[in-house]
């Protein structure tokens, strides 16, 4: 779609309330323009580089000294690569040896990672000292098409994944997808996932587009992400301007997360978030069909646009059915205890707060 043009767009994202505009900025090679960039809009502010010990030999020392050698005072933080980290303890030791080393008001903290360090620095700056300035610099699929937009930010607490955040929007976003050529496959293949839910979700001729080039996009194939990542951050920010707070409508991004995530806490989260989000959809969509909401046309090729990314759509029959019960009556979107759905009527085409009679979700667990 933007073939050999040299500068890809910026998306501006407003949000009312409070008022705040920030640019999501997609370009290959943009990474190595950072310490320019930076520099330009905040070289007198301390910076505080979080990032996890992978990604900090990868990028993050070129990075820290990119921004050194720019005459900035950098100091970088490090955590370790892992949902684990997206704890309370981590936000803790984050808080400690910032405020050791004098953060202040003024201080930016650059989150330089994928979905795991996205959330924990922006957790760490929303609620350090009232809240201080994020740029978000996603480094997976996952966080680049989903996780670094719309300003959730949060850890996990032991009764269940994202409970204890906030919004606290980034003030931009740089998205590079040469940072994917190192991405693992497995990882890479989770991103597509949220790429296939937000497409089926809003947008039926992205979601058609995909479907005919998802077996041909892989990590190293920049020219041909570039456009699918810009596709899928512009439905987001849409979204998210609409509604920030998740009052409604942001909720069609739950698109196959409400069994998602209760597939991916029974996994003991053995499965990656993508991989629980990619059965979701398919078991969502197989549950919509035999409520007669969606085709059973549809709900098949969903099931196999996901397959063709090398995605998995079946339940595990190592998950107990019992455990995935549980983690629904857990789930943020339960109302109640009763766990409610986004539903597929057809690509592009959600019912929202949908509940489903137990008896298609027991079908739904037995049948596997
Ligand atoms: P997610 O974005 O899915 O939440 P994580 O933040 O858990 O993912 O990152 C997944 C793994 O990938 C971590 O081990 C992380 O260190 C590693 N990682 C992140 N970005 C890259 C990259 N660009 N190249 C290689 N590995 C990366
Ligand atoms: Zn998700």
């Amino acid at each position: 779609v933007y073939p050999h043009v040299s500068k890809m767009p910026t998306i501006n994202i407003s949000i009312a309330s409070p008022g705040h505009r920030y640019g999501v900025h997609i370009e290959s090679g943009l990474f190595g323009r950072l310490p320019s960039i930076l520099y330009r809009s905040a070289a007198r502010r301390t910076v505080w580089l979080v990032t996890d010990s992978n990604v900090l030999r990868l990028y993050g020392r070129s990075l820290q000294h990119g921004l050194t050698v720019a005459g900035m005072d950098v100091t970088v933080v490090e955590i370790s690569p892992g949902e684990g980290s997206k704890s309370w303890k981590t936000a803790h030791a984050l808080h400690t040896q910032m405020l050791r080393h004098g953060v202040d008001r003024k201080s930016l903290v650059i989150a330089l990672g994928g979905g795991v360090v996205g959330d924990v620095a922006g957790f760490v700056a929303a609620t350090l000292l009232r809240g201080i300035d994020v740029i978000q610099v996603p480094t997976t699929l996952l966080a680049q098409v989903d996780s670094s937009t719309g300003g959730k930010v949060g850890i996990n607490h032991p009764l269940g994944k994202n409970l204890v955040g906030a919004f606290h929007h980034p003030s931009a976003v740089y998205i590079d997808p040469e940072l994917l050529r190192t991405l693992p496959a497995r990882e890479f293949r989770s991103g597509l996932a949220e790429v296939i839910k937000t497409a089926a979700a809003l947008d039926r001729r992205f979601f058609a587009h995909l479907t005919r080039i998802v077996p041909r996009l892989n990590r190293t194939n920049d020219a041909a992400l570039a456009p699918v990542i810009t596709r899928a951050v512009r439905l987001k920010a849409a979204v998210v301007e609409h509604d920030e707070r998740e009052t409604d409508f942001r909720k069609v991004l739950n698109l196959g997360h409400t069994i998602g995530h209760a597939v991916e806490a029974a996994s003991g989260f053995q499965l990656r978030h993508g991989e629980a989000v990619a059965i979701g959809l398919a078991a969502e969509a197989r549950i919509a069909a035999r409520m007669g909401i969606l085709s059973l046309r549809d709900a098949g090729h969903l099931a196999s646009v996901l397959s063709s990314a090398g995605l998995p759509t079946r339940i595990p029959r190592s998950i107990k059915a019992a455990a995935v019960l549980r983690g629904l009556s857990v789930d943020k979107k339960s109302d109640r205890g009763t766990p409610r759905f986004v539903m597929l009527r057809r690509p592009a085409d959600c019912l929202i707060g949908v509940a489903v009679p137990t008896a298609f979700l027991a079908e739904e667990l037995a049948r596997r």
